[in-house]
């Protein structure tokens, strides 16, 4: 197996940091045994308060998340596929594909021939581009000392955006996450994120940065394909989902897995690679698709009108069978 890879680790990247329970287990199997005190030691979250409409409503996260920072995360999974005999290759961008199976995987100093791809590049990438459409969304990302975080996943929704605020990296550090979905023309840099939200701004007014912030565009919604051209389409390259339900990693580690299950009876020479594909698809749409249909169904819901949003918020917040459902239903 050869793993091409355009970057290299570690590196930040703009994400909330939040794992969702159900994608623990996988990534303690995954995670060399040398970095799984990055699990052990991460942030345990089991609630979330959702800043809206002046109301503060709290929604148990059950089984409970944790939050690592990507730099250290990225870097574990990365040396994981070198342990495990992966041919892995840093500052490696695939310019082009040829083929659909076998393919001809081509780079600026040489080429890779491979009898199955699984395109992992991501939300955006030269390889599978995305109508960006008149979506003009983009993310920030940075970290911060807090003196006591609230062992919770904050998120402070505003007109056009929201920020999601957590403890991250090592229990009771003091080290927080801050990452904002905003519209461009509503605010650009992280202090304008900052200022949308009045309870957050007050918050932050304690915050000291500990990096720059990052940034990155466009970001997209559309109907996930988990196969495209031939090749399984996992993680965002297959569909980006809304980074508020927290489950973008989740999907990734689970639509990899699915992929690498799905492909195992290929590479064995049991079936043909149009079989493998056909399992993946079916397994990405029964298991992973409704995760999406229902973050569309929020992403809709939080767009209402003020005078629609704030009796059903006002529902939702004395509902506490509801919430356990939705929450299930992003998962
Ligand atoms: C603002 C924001 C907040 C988020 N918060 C959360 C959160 O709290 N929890 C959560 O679970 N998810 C969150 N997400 C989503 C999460 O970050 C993604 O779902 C996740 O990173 C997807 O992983 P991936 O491996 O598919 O893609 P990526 O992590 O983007 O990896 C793609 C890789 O492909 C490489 N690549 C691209 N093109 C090429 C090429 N041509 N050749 C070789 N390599 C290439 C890139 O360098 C990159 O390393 C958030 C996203 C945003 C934008």
């Amino acid at each position: 197996v050869a793993l091409l890879e355009a970057g290299n680790f570690p590196r930040h990247k703009v994400c909330g940091e939040f794992i969702s329970g159900e994608a623990l287990h996988l990534l303690a199997e995954l995670i060399p045994s040398d970095r799984l005190h990055l699990l052990r030691q991460a942030p345990s979250i089991s609630r979330s308060r959702l800043f809206l409409d002046g109301k503060i409503v709290e929604v148990p996260v059950n089984p409970p998340a944790a939050s690592v920072p990507r730099f250290d995360l990225d870097r574990a999974l990365w040396e994981a596929a070198v342990t495990s005999g992966v041919e892995a290759c840093e500052q490696t961008k695939v310019l082009s594909i040829s083929g659909t199976g076998p393919f001809r995987c081509i780079m600026a100093d040489r080429q890779v021939e491979a009898r199955a791809l699984v395109n992992a590049t991501g939300r955006w990438s030269n390889l599978h581009k995305v109508q960006t459409g008149s979506s003009h969304w983009i993310g920030l990302k940075a970290h911060f000392r807090e003196p006591i975080p609230s062992p919770t996943v904050d998120l402070y929704f505003f007109e056009g955006g929201y920020c999601g605020v957590q403890p991250t990296g090592v229990e009771g550090q003091g080290l927080i996450n801050a990452s904002a979905m905003v519209r461009a023309d509503i605010a650009s840099s992280f202090p304008a994120v900052l200022a949308r939200h009045a309870a957050l701004a007050e918050r932050s007014a304690r915050w000291e940065a500990l990096f720059p912030p990052i940034a990155t565009a466009p970001l997209v919604f559309g109907t996930p394909r988990p196969v495209r051209d031939g090749m399984m389409m996992v993680g965002d390259a297959a569909g980006f989902v809304d980074p508020f339900v927290g489950d973008g990693i989740s999907l990734a580690l689970r639509s990899g897995a699915l992929a690498a299950a799905s492909l195992a009876a290929f590479v064995s020479g049991e079936i043909p690679l149009t079989e493998s594909l056909n399992r993946y698809a079916d397994r990405y749409r029964r298991h992973l698709l409704p995760v999406f249909r229902t973050s569309s169904a929020l992403r809709r819901l939080l767009a209402l009108p003020g005078k629609v949003r704030i009796p059903l918020l006002t529902a939702f917040e004395y509902a506490p069978g509801l919430k356990r459902y939705l929450v299930s239903k992003t998962r």
